[in-house]
């Protein structure tokens, strides 16, 4: 298996580009469907100390999937927290879409 920094960078890219690719205006389905991945990805990502924690998160701050925008600020935000508990440095939320939407590479 992936050492769990390989699997967290391609994680997040996934998470980030599923945030870029959801809607302005979601249905009430995509809501539902949104809320139920990332409750069942939070679940059985493999990396268990790091599913944990997310669960933990998601607990205090419930995510938010009403729009790109509420989730994209959610996950951004859910992100700079294991930031934080790894020590690496906060992403500015402000640039999010710079980011994942509408391009720079790193
Ligand atoms: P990553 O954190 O993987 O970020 C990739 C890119 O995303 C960055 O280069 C930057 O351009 C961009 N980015 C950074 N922050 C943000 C942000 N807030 N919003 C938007 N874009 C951003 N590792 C552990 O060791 N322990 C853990 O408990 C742990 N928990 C994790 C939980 C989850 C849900 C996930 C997906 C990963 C977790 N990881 C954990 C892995 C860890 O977050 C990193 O992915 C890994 O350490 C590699 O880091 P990186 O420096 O390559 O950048």
């Amino acid at each position: 298996p992936p050492d769990v920094e390989t699997l967290g960078r391609s994680t997040w890219t996934l998470l980030h580009s599923i945030a870029a690719s959801y809607p302005e205006s979601p249905s009430r389905t995509q809501q539902s469907d949104l809320l139920s991945f990332v409750g069942l990805f939070s679940k059985l990502y493999p990396c268990w100390v790091c599913a944990e924690d997310f669960q933990g998160y998601m607990a205090r701050q419930k995510p938010e999937v009403s729009s790109r925008d509420e989730f994209s600020q959610w996950l951004c935000r859910a992100h700079n927290d294991v930031n934080r508990k790894l020590g690496k440095p906060e992403f500015d939320c402000s640039r999010w879409d710079e980011r994942w939407r509408t391009g720079w590479k790193d």
